[in-house]
């Protein structure tokens, strides 16, 4: 019988080399997790722990090709929780360990990145390593010399470690991956890649930065918390962590975390997690550390984003402007709470730059979005093959157009590239048509070879009741739908027309700059890059698309339909500033999306879900669960009449 202790050291060691020591993983860290963590248990359960189990080792050895630096202080991995009971657990053992039952903690960003220690004698920088094993690191001084942002001199005498994370900047890495060769699949081993580059050059390139938030060693100064540490980096210049968040007790710190988990969306930083730390050093000090880990702080891993899966085959879709988009099939695999099926891949050039094959192995990642993206291949097979891009549009045959990185279906009648038009111009975001689907756009294409948006505008009864499942309710309700979108605000008929490569806020932008739809139709590329977030290529598309005869008769006649595009300057105030707020019920006097827009404008933030961090609840008619939530919570509370008065207030300000 195969040693499964044996198959898991292997495997493991073969991940953590290919990780630490090549910053080029085969798996992510969830499925390299799972293993340790099986790894770990039979142990535990065996009694026994081979002498060469990554369970005894932080990180990786150094390479060869750097110098070695010897860390005067240890430095240590950190323990994990993925579950409130095993942060509760640490408490538990924390308190048990050090006699104190009101523990202070601190809790930060775990950063995603690459562990620097960097030491400082007499107040000079003398250099920087990597944590390497946590006794000898890399000396990785030249490198961490083309980062500008810290300090080269400190006002400290004797020596002194100091800790921290170098990071890459989610935009940075978007930024450099659009140009570069070799795209960088993640964050965190783009760091650790940058940092760890015998090249320095490369390093400066790729434009890492360091986020401090320990002091390892200091032979002169004495620290009483992890506080009085923070502060001494703060004051000597060093970047430190935006979120410290002091909590009393573990209810406290996991209320954090939670903020964390809510937020880390938004952040340009890669977190996989927060770390829990004791504020008190003489309580560190009583708990000691283990060969990896110290006993006074934990790391809580959120739920993982990233995993491998087998890509089967692609499927080439065409959109609403005729870009053929390839969407990956993938040997389903779940994350983050779903099963997933497919992954994007933004274009060809996208395929060529991540080296994706027919059937290789792919490391996706999910976030916000529903679809996963792929973020680069990790293995081949031997049946791997090149991607052949289509000659011809899968769906109308027509030959393919070839621009930059984009495949193009040039036939404007194609039917994916029509019914997806149609649901973005009858969107929320466009003209904002309640209960039209791609499906409807899709019954009208195929039934009335309905083929521009004007179309729909004289659709009659009589033809709609001649379609399946469309009865008296229905008809009528579409219709009015059809009818009511005909005075739509400005920026949603921007966005309806569908120009390549204007979303909801560059069309809120352009309605704001130009005010019509004339104004913004004869605007020249010069004008229109001259606005800020619009570069010369999407001048250029806004330029074209008014250009071509098709698109000007379209808007003329959606116009002679009755269209009447109306640019409401923004009624704007601070009467919601630093409001956290969530509509719920039904409002009479409001479309929902319109009471979001006044409180947006008027300083204000809305939520779809009532949290802690909910400051305010405007609740309509039969408002439900999101009511006695916000009962249950204590939040701030009032009703549609409060609510205008709130705004009529705000217009008098
Ligand atoms: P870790 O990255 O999970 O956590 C410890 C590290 O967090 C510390 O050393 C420190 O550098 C860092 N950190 C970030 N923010 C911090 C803060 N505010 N305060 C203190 N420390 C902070 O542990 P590790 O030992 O560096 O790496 C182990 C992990 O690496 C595994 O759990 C696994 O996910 C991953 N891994 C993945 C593979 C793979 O093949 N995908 C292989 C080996 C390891």
């Amino acid at each position: 019988m195969p040693d499964r202790m044996r198959e898991l050291i292997d495997v493991l060691n073969r991940y953590a080399y290919e990780y630490y020591v090549l910053d080029n993983p085969t798996v992510s860290d969830a499925e390299y997790d799972k293993l340790y963590d099986e790894l770990r248990a039979l142990e535990a359960s065996e009694g026994r722990v081979e002498f060469d189990s990554p369970t005894r080792r932080v990180g990786g050895e150094p390479i060869k090709e750097f110098e070695k630096h010897t860390h005067i202080q240890r430095l240590y991995s950190l323990d994990k929780a993925v579950t409130e009971s095993e942060l509760r657990a640490f408490e538990t053992r924390a308190v048990k360990g050090s006699g104190k039952d009101d523990i202070e903690y601190v809790v930060e960003y775990k950063y995603d990145g690459l562990t620097i220690c960097l030491t400082y004698v007499d107040g000079r920088f003398t250099g920087a390593a990597t944590r390497g094993n946590g006794v000898v690191g890399e000396d990785v001084t030249a490198q961490v010399l083309t980062i500008k942002s810290f300090p080269l001199a400190i006002d400290c005498k004797g020596t002194v470690e100091v800790k921290g994370e170098a990071i890459i900047r989610l935009s940075v890495l978007e930024n450099y991956n659009k140009t570069a060769t070799e795209v960088l699949k993640n964050a965190r081993n783009a760091a650790a890649g940058a940092i760890r580059n015998l090249d320095p050059s490369v390093t400066e390139k790729r434009r890492p930065e360091i986020i401090f938030y320990d002091v390892n060693y200091a032979s002169d100064v004495t620290f009483r918390s992890q506080t009085e540490c923070l502060d001494f980096l703060r004051k000597n210049g060093f970047k430190t962590g935006e979120f410290v968040r002091v909590c009393r007790g573990m209810d406290e710190a996991i209320e954090a975390i939670d903020e964390i988990d809510v937020n880390r969306k938004k952040l340009d930083i890669l977190t996989d997690g927060a770390v829990v730390k004791i504020n008190d050093f003489s309580l560190r000090e009583v708990l000691g550390e283990t060969d990896k880990f110290p006993r006074w702080a934990i790391a809580f891993k959120f739920e993982a984003e990233e995993t491998t899966t087998v890509l089967e085959k692609i499927v080439w879709q065409v959109g609403r402007t005729g870009k053929l988009t390839p969407l990956a099939h993938v040997e389903p695999v779940e994350l983050a709470g779903a099963t997933v099926r497919r992954a994007t891949l933004n274009n060809l050039g996208d395929i060529k730059r991540k080296k994706i094959k027919d059937r290789c192995r792919v490391l996706i990642r999910r976030s916000n979005e529903v679809i996963p993206e792929i973020l680069g291949a990790t293995e081949y097979f031997e049946d791997s093959k090149d991607v052949v891009p289509p000659s011809v549009c899968p769906y109308c045959g027509t030959p393919v157009v070839e621009t930059g990185a984009n495949l193009f279906c040039p036939n404007t009648a194609c039917r994916p590239r029509v019914v997806a038009a149609f649901a973005n111009f009858a969107s929320k975001e466009g003209m904002n048509i309640d209960g039209f689907s791609e499906m409807t756009a899709g019954i009208l294409y195929d039934s009335f070879g309905v083929r521009k948006y004007h179309e729909l505008y004289s659709l009659t009864p009589e033809q709609l009741f001649l379609l399946e499942g469309f009865k008296d309710k229905k008809v009528a309700n579409i219709l009015s739908s059809i009818e009511n979108s005909k005075k739509v605000p400005l920026e949603n008929f921007i966005f309806a027309l569908g120009i390549d490569g204007i979303g909801k806020k560059t069309a809120k932008d352009l309605a704001k700059t130009f005010g019509s739809v004339e104004a913004l139709a004869s605007a020249d590329e010069e004008r229109l890059s001259s606005l800020n977030e619009i570069g010369p290529v999407l001048a250029e598309n806004i330029y074209e698309f008014f250009r071509s005869p098709e698109n000007s008769d379209e808007i003329k006649s959606l116009l002679q339909a009755g269209i009447t595009p109306i640019y409401q300057s923004e009624i704007s105030g601070d009467v919601f500033a630093g409001e956290k707020v969530v509509l719920t019920g039904t409002l009479s006097a409001f479309k929902r999306s319109d009471a979001q827009k006044i409180i947006e404008r008027n300083g204000g933030e809305c939520m779809s879900s009532v949290s802690k961090l909910t400051t305010l609840v405007v609740a309509g008619e039969s408002a439900g669960s999101k009511l006695d939530k916000a009962r249950s919570l204590g939040v701030k509370i009032i009703d549609e009449a409060e609510f205008i008065s709130m705004i009529n207030a705000g217009k008098d300000n």
